[in-house]
């Protein structure tokens, strides 16, 4: 078993080795939490958001997809609360001279006494055995009770010092909870303040008068001040959606988690309007579908879990998370939101435009509800690019790296290797390739031996290796080497089409 912490170690450094990411401007010491993607990340990356806009748009024939800018007028942002609210509350050790958000603080505390409460059911599992009844034992054990009171009085204070805005309050709690810095140690702390996440820019030449402009926290904003223009040049009829996948910035406090928590990232995200009314409906719908989408690519469900969130922002009605299990733990991968008709209605105030749908079989005009999903495509790269990497002793005593990533998203989909570079096998296997390169992405590689060619395979994901060796010029076969299984099967080249298209298409319908 390899620990936690440096399994981490081994997927970043996995990730810089073989071209999937590098930490940005490198030669200068790097920018904290920005990160550029190489020549087999950027394939990754790809792969994920095509199969998302894939699942989203062409198969929903009532979703369509959009590209807003990633400026936008600044009274965009508020309308949607961001300037006056899209803020974390942040303290510094001063000791350590480390800045954290001070709710991230609180909530590693709760977890940890709901680790507490994990090992006194596992406790007492053990010493009940069969005749255990878990939910009986969360109610009545005086112990666990304790920490459950615990737990709801810290969350109430929480949710209140955050609800509205009481930055004294979220000291006080620090202080009552006595959270020490985990560097220092120490619990010399400075107060709790706002800090706005949003980046800002000048627009113009000051001589024009120039105005601040945001660059986008979240591409939401870019579909709700296009809503009307899509509905009517697409003639959309509510139910409907409108896609849309790109940058968002934030200026994270605490971003030590490589590509978990970036200040510059990608987010995949789609609005769905619904009748008022129907938008609790809707969310579930949304939560299912969305799950299947994740369970299409053959990860485990054990690795995904939902989260329904207790607090709830400002305009949602209903929020849950889909979770991921990181190397850290389960994470936040995919919020799906209820957000009733805050951000049209906002944006209706602040424009003075009306943005509304007349329901013809109601007969009346109103503002759509909606009910988004929003997934971060490098939060997703991180999720699959973890959970696919194993380490396997073979048979033969050496061992192998590989990445198991789901066929559909791997950057390679089959390595075209010629055995020996003579005899005319460099000129069949690039026959070879021409035939397939249109429509998946191939890797002609005649250096070194063929094991190791195969290793650098496995590395970087790729589900096929074909070998030309000198029968394939004799009744035009390769072999064809499964990444899981290290089979190897002697095929027609006629048939290699066929075969890659079925490997990686995903089990995923409506
Ligand atoms: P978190 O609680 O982790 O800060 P959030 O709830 O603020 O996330 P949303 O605003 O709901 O996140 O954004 C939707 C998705 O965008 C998240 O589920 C996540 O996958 C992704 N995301 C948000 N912030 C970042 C970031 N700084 N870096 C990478 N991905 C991010």
């Amino acid at each position: 078993m390899i620990k936690q912490e440096d399994f981490f170690k081994k997927i970043t450094s996995h990730a810089k080795e073989y071209g999937f990411i590098f930490q940005s401007s490198e030669i200068y010491e790097g920018l904290s939490a920005v990160y550029d993607y190489g020549q087999n990340g950027v394939e990754l990356k790809n792969n994920i958001r095509s199969y998302w806009w894939k699942a989203m748009v062409q198969f929903h024939d009532n979703i369509v997809g959009i590209d807003a800018a990633i400026f936008m007028h600044p009274t965009t942002w508020k309308a949607s609360g961001h300037v006056d609210a899209f803020s974390d509350p942040l303290i510094d050790n001063k000791d350590s001279k480390k800045r954290y958000r001070a709710d991230v603080l609180v909530e590693d505390y709760l977890a940890k006494i709901e680790d507490k409460i994990n090992k006194e059911v596992e406790k007492a599992r053990k010493r009940f055995g069969e005749s255990f009844d878990e939910q009986q034992f969360l109610t009545t054990n005086p112990r666990v009770l304790e920490y459950v009171n615990q737990t709801d009085d810290i969350k109430k204070r929480l949710y209140g010092a955050m609800e509205s805005s009481d930055m004294v309050a979220f000291k006080q709690l620090i202080e009552d909870l006595a959270i020490v810095c985990p560097i220092s140690g120490t619990r010399n702390w400075t107060e709790v303040r706002h800090f706005n996440l949003m980046f800002s820019t000048q627009m113009g030449s000051t001589a024009d008068g120039a105005s601040e402009v945001y660059l986008r926290p979240e591409t939401a904003q870019g579909i709700f001040v296009n809503y009307l223009n899509v509905q009517k040049t697409g003639r959309m009829k509510i139910p409907f959606g409108i896609a849309q996948t790109g940058k968002a910035f934030r200026n994270e406090i605490v971003a030590r988690q490589f590509i978990f928590r970036m200040r510059e990232f990608e987010q995949m995200e789609m609005q769905f309007f619904v009748r008022p009314g129907e938008e609790l409906n809707w969310f579930e719908h949304w939560k299912k579908e969305r799950m299947k989408w994740h369970l299409s690519m053959g990860i485990p469900a054990t690795k995904y879990r939902f989260h329904d969130h207790e607090k709830l922002a400002h305009y949602a009605n209903a929020a849950a998370d889909i979770e991921f299990e990181f190397p850290f733990g389960f994470k936040e991968l995919e919020g799906i939101h209820s957000r009733t008709d805050f951000d049209l209605g906002a944006h209706q105030k602040y424009s003075g435009k009306k943005l509304q749908y007349f329901d013809p079989e109601l007969n009346e005009s109103y503002v759509p509800y909606v009910v988004e999903t929003s997934i971060g495509l490098d939060r997703m790269f991180l999720a699959m690019l973890s959970n696919s990497y194993k380490e396997e002793k073979l048979e033969d005593g050496t061992e192998r790296v590989v990445l198991m990533l789901p066929p559909v998203l791997a950057p390679v989909k089959a390595a075209i290797l010629p055995l020996v570079a003579k005899d005319g096998l460099p000129e069949k296997a690039r026959q070879i390739m021409d035939s397939l390169k249109f429509d998946f992405n191939c890797q002609y590689e005649e250096k070194d031996s063929i094991g190791k060619r195969y290793r650098r395979q496995d590395a970087i994901g790729t589900p096929f290796c074909l070998t030309v060796d000198h029968q394939t010029i004799e009744d035009n076969t390769v072999t064809i080497r499964d990444r899981d299984t290290m089979k190897q099967e002697r095929i027609d080249v006629n048939l290699l089409h066929e075969i890659i298209a079925k490997k990686i298409r995903p089990d995923y319908q409506l």
